[in-house]
């Protein structure tokens, strides 16, 4: 994020509320490399945050009087919303001014005493992308908080109380991948994280030294249905869970999964997930051993057998997804998959760096002749998780 962005951010804060903001922090959207739909299953993932980042100018006010506005709502022509922190309450909301006013309720519910803010926020993360713009307008506001009313919450913590406001304000059932790789994410790494406790580690991810490229591929597909559906596969999995008599999913061991699949019976919905999980979770471990000996090219079939089991056994893909997947790899790519939550948003391609172009080419041209809208491609380089900028 350049200081640039920072500047103009602080500015039109000062033309709204008439004052300069107290400062201006940063938190990026993610895509996430290996680990789909395990992070409600105490499971793997691994992430990395992108270039694309939420910028919040925020001041403290004393009155609980809370003040928010957006730059990218009606081309920054939206008022500016103003509520009181007394009166906020879950689910009493349904536009975007839930995302951050659901952190300062969490906050005041964890016992904080937040008694107000003026928020300006502008956001280069592209909404309903699958790249986590809504954990990056949570985490900004959380860490800006954290940082002017010197709450002491480490990254992981304002993590699980995003998690909180995403749940229990917005009302979105979600796991705790996005929040926590949007506060705690290193540039130049991808992030290893154990969603059952939340322990982490940065694994070295730097494509470009070894003369590879990952490509997002954002298919502009929004599906309607993709809240619902989301919340079936949770309730499948952890439908599996207690058929099982496991805790949850990532209980159940790789080298246990057939006899686990066997006691599952005929529930073959159940055993489609829970078979997705385990293997899943398998594959996390797998891109991680393969990244710490240097193999890196390696963990391109296992970014594609992910894909497969999200298609196949999770069933969360769309034609365009498996369009990006299959033309990318016709085309010399090292490896494809979906990403984020399915039924549309983003697929990254790993591929080497000579042949981003005719990859790149051939998925325009595969969307053009499919009839698709055009797909927004670009290079995700591993970037800085949530910071103050100014
Ligand atoms: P994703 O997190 O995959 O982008 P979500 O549906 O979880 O998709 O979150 C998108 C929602 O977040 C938007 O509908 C909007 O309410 C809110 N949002 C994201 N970015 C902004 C922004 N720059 N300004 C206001 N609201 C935003
Ligand atoms: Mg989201």
């Amino acid at each position: 994020m350049s200081v640039d962005t920072a500047a103009a951010v602080a500015e039109r804060f000062k033309e709204l509320y008439g004052a300069e903001p107290e400062g201006v922090w940063a938190a990026p959207g993610r895509v996430n490399l290996i680990g789909e739909h395990t992070d409600y299953n105490d499971g793997f993932v691994m992430p990395f945050a992108l270039p694309h980042t939420a910028v919040a100018a925020v001041s403290r006010r004393t009155d609980g009087v809370l003040r928010l506005h957006s730059a990218d709502i009606d081309g920054d022509a939206g008022g500016v919303v103003e509520l009181r922190v007394d009166d906020l309450a879950p689910e009493s909301d349904r536009n975007w001014t839930a995302y951050p006013s659901g952190v300062v309720w969490a906050l005041r519910q964890a016992g904080h005493a937040v008694t107000g803010a003026d928020i300006h926020l502008a956001s280069t993360v592209p909404a309903g992308a699958g790249l986590s713009s809504s954990a990056a307008l949570e985490v900004v506001v959380a860490l800006a908080l954290n940082d002017l009313y010197d709450l002491g919450l480490k990254g992981w913590q304002l993590a699980r109380l995003c998690q909180r406001a995403e749940n229990v304000y917005v009302g979105a059932p979600v796991g705790i991948m996005d929040q926590t790789a949007s506060a705690c994410c290193e540039a130049g790494h991808a992030l290893f994280l154990d969603t059952r406790d939340l322990s982490q580690k940065q694994i070295p991810f730097d494509l470009a030294a070894e003369g590879m490229r990952l490509l997002v591929v954002d298919t502009q597909v929004k599906h309607s249905h993709s809240e619902g559906e989301y919340g079936k596969r949770r309730a499948g999995c952890e439908k599996g869970a207690a058929l099982l008599g496991v805790g949850a999913l990532r209980d159940v061991a790789y080298d246990e999964l057939d006899a686990a699949l066997d006691r599952l019976g005929d529930d073959e919905e159940v055993r489609r997930l829970v078979r997705h999980i385990v293997t899943e979770d398998q594959r996390v471990e797998q891109v991680v051993a393969l990244l710490e000996s240097g193999d890196t090219r390696a963990i391109g079939p296992v970014l594609t057998a992910g894909h497969a089991s999200l298609r196949d056994d999770f069933r969360i893909s769309c034609p365009e997804l498996d369009l990006v997947v299959d033309t990318a790899l016709a085309n010399g790519a090292l490896g494809a998959r979906m990403t984020g939550g399915g039924f549309g948003g983003s697929a990254i391609v790993l591929a080497e760096a000579a042949d981003v172009e005719t990859v790149t080419k051939s998925v325009e041209e595969a969307f053009a002749a499919a009839g698709f809208t055009a797909p927004r491609v670009f290079e995700a380089v591993p970037a800085a998780g949530a910071r103050r900028v100014r």
